[in-house]
């Protein structure tokens, strides 16, 4: 059937192919493991199928499915297929897809309360059970964005705003009167607080990098002799972002020692527990926030491993007066009765208009349970110590850095005289080129490193057995 002349398509057929829909998502999940996880496509593979013009005439539903299957699943990297451990391994999950569905149907724009009062209560409520589950103090309030990018920008506006120097108001270009502003990162932290820091105009010479130890934590002391440093050259130290989860080993910075540093030197702490926060729903591993109850912001993804479809990332923030200041601007045509009594999320970031996110967080949430959540994670580091023993009693094979959560960093090392590079090198893309798993790498000691991250819904002991058995088939090919 093709699209009506007017209106929208008729709700006998939204429910008819809405419901073929839901079964072939089903049918997708059922049989995820036949497929190659990487897109085995060459760049440009996929444009070349597809027409250079748009359809003058509406198309039927079942022509467009079709090259759903004949187009789009090819060109597909499965991130969602129970060996993928590149990265960091996330997963979506069947509560979150339906969530994801409700939200595009209410198709709301939460900029101001009255605009979407389900989506701006409902986000606070599932945020603050979020927070409680994680073992947060009361003291931080939740927004969501869309990546952990996004949110540790935010967080550092913030902290700006909080150096009162008028930066709103005047800039920072152009102005004598202003040092140069630093923010402290580890070696080991993500780029995109670089990012962030080029973004809000501080410029790269306003990040400074500070070494880590022998297990990729920042070194504590030499951050407090850095800022020592700068501030005797005259510059603002205004800003530490520790990292709890780092991205190349999942090392967790000593937040507990880098607090009194903040302190000391009033630096706002912002917390970059992008991947690693969940793991706080365990309450085994709930130490590893310890020191954050007096961070100043945190951030954490649940699209990482709370199994909660992307996008959807939380900042946690104890001064959600900063960042109301730092991003609020409200024209005559958004002011509202109620401005004052409730929480229009449009005056805490750059966007105006804001998806319902937490509808789908909170299905994840109710469906689940703290106890499934936590049984699920539980499970994904059960099984990367199990993994990282087979490397560690294994004499071809080595581990590189700790493992305290679901990612192993490790190498092929035989005996045999050969580089060490180019050997993990071939064989992690014989492991991807062959489909039935998915890894990255990354550098640690100035070693090519392979990574295997555990993080996805679907991912058992079978998986993890199977990948250990085509590492060792890849090195026995290749030496
Ligand atoms: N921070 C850390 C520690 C990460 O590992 C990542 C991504 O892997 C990010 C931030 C960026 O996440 P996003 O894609 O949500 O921006």
């Amino acid at each position: 059937m093709n699209s009506p002349e007017f209106g929208d398509m008729s709700a006998e057929e939204f429910r008819r192919v809405g419901h073929e829909l839901i079964d072939w998502i089903a049918g997708y999940f059922d049989s995820i493991e036949s497929l190659p996880v990487l897109a085995a496509i060459e760049p440009g593979d996929l444009k070349a199928q597809l027409p250079p013009t748009p359809p003058e005439r509406g198309e039927s539903m079942e022509k467009i499915v079709e090259d759903l299957d004949r187009l789009i699943v090819p060109a597909l990297t499965h991130w969602s297929h129970p060996s993928f451990f590149a990265y960091f391994a996330t997963s979506t999950s069947a509560p979150g897809i339906l969530g994801e569905l409700l939200s595009a149907a209410f198709d709301n724009k939460a900029m101001l309360w009255r605009t979407s009062p389900a989506s701006t209560e409902l986000e606070e409520v599932t945020l603050d059970w979020l927070r409680q589950m994680m073992g947060l103090d009361p003291g931080m309030l939740g927004i969501i964005y869309d990546t952990a990018s996004v949110s540790s920008l935010h967080a550092i506006a913030a902290a700006r705003e909080g150096v009162e120097r008028r930066i709103r108001e005047e800039g920072m270009s152009g102005r004598p009167d202003l040092p140069l502003l630093r923010v402290y990162v580890s070696e080991q932290s993500h780029s995109s607080i670089e990012k962030a820091v080029i973004t809000l105009g501080l410029g790269q010479r306003g990040l400074r990098k500070i070494p880590t130890d022998r297990e990729f934590r920042m070194d504590a002391r030499a951050l407090a002799a850095a800022v020592e440093e700068d501030k005797r050259n005259g510059y603002l130290p205004f800003c530490v972002v520790a990292t709890v989860g780092t991205t190349s080993t999942s090392s967790i910075d000593p937040v507990p020692e880098i607090v009194p540093i903040c302190e000391e030197h009033a630096m706002w702490l912002h917390v970059d527990a992008a991947y690693a926060g969940s793991a706080a729903v365990v309450p085994e591993f709930r130490h590893i926030l310890d020191g954050c109850e007096r961070a100043d912001s945190l951030v954490t993804n649940p699209h990482k491993w709370l199994f909660t479809p992307f996008d959807l990332s939380v900042l946690y923030c104890r001064h959600m007066d900063l960042l109301k200041r730092a991003f609020s601007l409200v024209p005559e045509y958004l002011r509202t009765p109620e401005q004052e009594k409730v929480r229009n999320g449009s005056d805490y970031g750059i966007q105006l208009g804001r998806r319902f996110r937490a509808l789908k967080l909170w299905m994840v949430m109710r469906y689940f349970g703290h106890e499934g959540l936590a049984a699920r994670i539980r499970e994904h580091c059960r099984l990367a110590r199990l993994f990282a023993a087979w490397v560690d009693e294994s004499p071809d094979w080595e581990l590189l850095a700790p493992v305290p959560l679901a990612l192993i960093c490790f190498r092929a090392c035989p005996k045999a005289e050969v580089d060490l590079d180019a050997l993990n090198e071939a064989i992690m893309h014989g492991v991807n080129a062959s489909g039935r798993a998915l890894l990255s790498h990354t550098r640690l000691n100035d070693k090519l490193t392979l990574r295997l991250s555990i993080g996805n819904i679907r991912t058992t002991e079978r998986h993890v057995r199977q990948v250990w058995d085509l590492l060792n088939e890849q090195l026995r090919s290749a030496v």
